[in-house]
This record gives C-alpha cells, structure tokens and sequence, in this order.
C-alpha cells in the first residue's frame, strides 16, 4: 500500500532497533483518510471470504478495525487488555505477552460478542512476535469460530511473528512490511 509505505517513510521514528513509533497517524493522532484507505485494502485483500466479524485488540487495532467495519459492514469487536473478574467468568481469555510494554496479560472478549459458528477476521496495527494476533485467534476459537484471516498494518519481519501465524495455518495480510531498522532508518520489502 504505497500511500501507507510513504507515511512510514517520512514520519516513522525508529526508537531503537525493535520499535517503530507511528504516533503521528496510527498510535497517537490518527490519520482518517489514511484509515479509510486501509479499511478498503483490507476489504480488497479478503474479498474471497465470507466475514461475519471483525476482531482487533485495543486500543490502536480499534481505529484499523473500524474503518475496515465500514466498508465491510459486520460488527466489530476489541478485546480488551485487563479484565475484571466478574467479567472472566463471561468472557473468553487469553494470555498475550507485550514485547513493548514487558508485561504478560489477560486479553479477554464477553462471550456474547464473540458467537460460535462465525467467520471472523482479526485486525491489528503491527505485527512483531505474533503474541497479540496468535491470543486474538485463540480467542476465536475458544468461541468456537474460525479465522478466516488475519490483517496487519504494518508487519516488522525480523521478529518472526509471520512464522508464528504461517505454522497455525491462518491466511497473513500485511500492508507494508518492514525488512529491517538501519542506522535509525526503516528499510521496507
Ligand atoms: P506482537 O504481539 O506481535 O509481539 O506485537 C504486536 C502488538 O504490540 C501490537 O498490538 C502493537 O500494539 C504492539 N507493537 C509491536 N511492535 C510495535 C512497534 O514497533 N510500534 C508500536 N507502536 N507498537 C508495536
């Protein structure tokens, strides 16, 4: 997605060799226009499955799957990262290591927005260890539903999580991916 690559390129901040800030249009401030687009690719790029439902996680997956919620028009869903405990007892949850923050959590979905039987797509902005996306598919499955695929914003490669995902067998989408950080610079594919 070129219009995506170019923001990367010019407003990206490599904060140090693992992590990429984009505050400017996708963690922070948000960029509608930008979203709109990336709504439609991701509508574009699953066109051949039946989705019934859109997962993300919060918060910065929220803005992604919404905007992908529009063209798509199903409900969208975000797990959220601390569950409460009268809230586990209705929810699905899974345990989802954050390579940034240092923390392992619960991220959990109530049972009722996550039905059995269903298609669901999970959306997130960056992909880095698969920790996030592979506990957004448990979740799914612990439903009783299947992922139809998997869609990621930006996808860093050298943090394996692409591998991660291949070897479950879901279908990987990422709209620029990030070959490696040089000298404080992004070098995308
Ligand atoms: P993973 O679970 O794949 O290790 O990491 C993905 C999650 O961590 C995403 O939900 C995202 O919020 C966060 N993340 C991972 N790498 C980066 C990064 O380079 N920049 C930002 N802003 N967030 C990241």
């Amino acid at each position: 997605m070129q219009l995506l690559k170019e923001k990367i390129l010019s407003e990206g901040i490599v904060l140090n060799d693992r992590i990429l800030k984009v505050d400017s249009f996708l963690n922070h401030q948000i960029d509608p226009d930008l979203m709109l687009e990336i709504g439609k690719e991701f509508a574009r790029r699953f066109a051949e499955q039946k989705i019934d439902r859109i997962l993300t996680i919060e918060a910065s997956g929220i803005a992604v799957a919404l905007a992908t919620g529009f063209i798509l028009h199903v409900p969208v869903v975000f797990a959220k990262k601390s569950a409460s405990e009268i809230m586990n007892e209705e929810a699905y949850v899974a345990k989802v290591h954050s390579f940034t923050k240092k923390i392992t959590s619960n991220v959990s979905v109530l049972r009722k927005f996550l039905p059995a039987g269903e298609k669901v797509l999970i959306l997130d902005d960056f992909l880095a260890h698969g920790e996030a996306a592979v506990g957004l598919a448990s979740l799914v499955e612990q439903a009783g539903s299947t992922v139809v695929g998997i869609g990621i914003v930006i996808e860093k490669q050298f943090q394996g999580g692409a591998e991660k995902i291949n070897v479950k067998g879901y279908n990987l989408e990422s709209l620029a991916r990030i070959k490696a950080f040089e000298n404080g610079r992004v070098i995308l594919d």
